[in-house]
């Protein structure tokens, strides 16, 4: 039995083809249109549709390279079922470099939206009736927002069994056990039945070459566990069991000040532990910023400018907290050293 045709937008995308297709949203003021591309890669073979999307938040840049980096792997030639990447969702932000809508609308906010609503309603509408609904499986790619940064995670509702297992399928250590936000693409999905991940890597409107490799490698690893590539031949990859936090705090500012951080994304911290310390431009009324609970630092800050109350430290609790460190920083040297995930062999420094 042959794949079905992916149709959009007017265009039929037939079993072994593969095809760009705008899909139009709205039009600037200057009654330019825009759309939204979308590649389709139809394999010959019936399998699951896999969408995978990036910069739905218009400045989180790394997912948008992924999928660049996705879509030239030669494995895509022999793909069973059908890959439908968007590398970027809101065409607005990205132009603006900003994470919102021209209203300042969030549009991870703003799903599953409607036909009459705001333009961010009306863009997840589109969005979510012409491609979302006609997939089976969902990878959502994220950054932290600007000036923050998130060490490599897999957010998911780990009582969804299909999503929880491609969460473990993708292949990063840390899994955070996500509430579903209101109004995100997630949500939606996940309302729709449709088993949904969000991967979270990296900086808004920065590269980061550890994040784009792992995210290459776990969009992969879930292709390969829902059989929609095949298994590697040769030397086996080695296996990450990944760790599921327990729970997550971020730690906020008590006083404005500058912050001087001191410890590193990744890093392995006890309670009490110094995170960093906030004071003020002349050296005097250092306020320590504290560990509220041990586990591994998995956002943080990059802007030492705070105010109070303000997010500094992201940190997740694990019951071996030893092995989700270890397993990171092995997980990184492996990537950094190898650069075959970059089909240009190309890796960004
Ligand atoms: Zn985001």
């Amino acid at each position: 039995m042959p794949n079905k045709a992916f149709e959009l937008n007017g265009t039929t995308v037939y079993p072994g083809e593969r095809q760009t297709i705008d899909l139009q949203v709205a039009q600037l003021y200057t009654h330019t249109p825009l759309s939204i591309p979308v590649q389709v890669v139809c394999g010959k073979r019936p399998g699951p549709t896999l969408l995978v999307c990036a910069a739905i938040h218009g400045d989180e840049i790394n997912g948008v390279e992924v999928i660049r980096r996705l879509l030239k792997l030669k494995t895509l030639n022999r793909i069973r079922g059908t890959l439908v990447a968007v590398p970027i969702v809101n065409v607005f932000g990205f132009i603006h470099r900003s994470r919102y809508l021209p209203d300042r609308r969030d549009l991870n906010r703003c799903f599953p939206g409607s036909q009459e609503g705001t333009l961010g309603g009306r863009i997840a509408n589109l969005f979510v009736s012409n491609i979302l609904e006609r997939c089976t499986h969902a990878i959502d790619l994220h950054t932290a927002a600007v000036h923050r940064d998130n060490l490599p995670q897999i957010r998911v509702r780990m009582q969804h069994e299909e999503s929880a297992e491609m969460a473990r399928a993708f292949g990063v250590p840390v899994i955070l056990n996500a509430e579903l936000r209101e109004g995100s693409l997630r949500e939606t999905a996940d309302k729709h039945d449709i088993p949904v991940i969000t991967y979270e890597a990296g900086e808004a409107l920065r590269f980061n070459e550890v994040s784009i490799a792992l995210g290459v490698r776990g969009v992969t690893n879930v292709m390969r566990q829902l059989g929609m590539i095949p298994v590697k031949t040769g030397r086996p990859e080695r296996k990450f069991k990944p760790a599921v936090a327990k729970g997550s705090r971020w730690v906020r500012a008590e006083i404005d000040g500058i912050l001087r951080p001191v410890v590193q994304l990744g890093a392995r911290v006890e309670q009490g532990e110094t995170l960093g310390v906030i004071g003020s431009p002349f050296g005097t009324q250092d306020v320590l910023v504290t560990a509220p609970h041990h586990g591994i630092v998995v956002g943080r800050v990059n802007l030492p400018l705070v105010n109070e109350g303000e997010a500094l430290f992201h940190i997740a609790r694990f019951d071996k907290v030893g092995e989700a460190e270890r397993q990171m920083e092995e997980l990184v040297s492996e990537v950094t050293s190898n650069a075959e995930l970059d089909p240009d062999n190309l890796p960004i420094v």
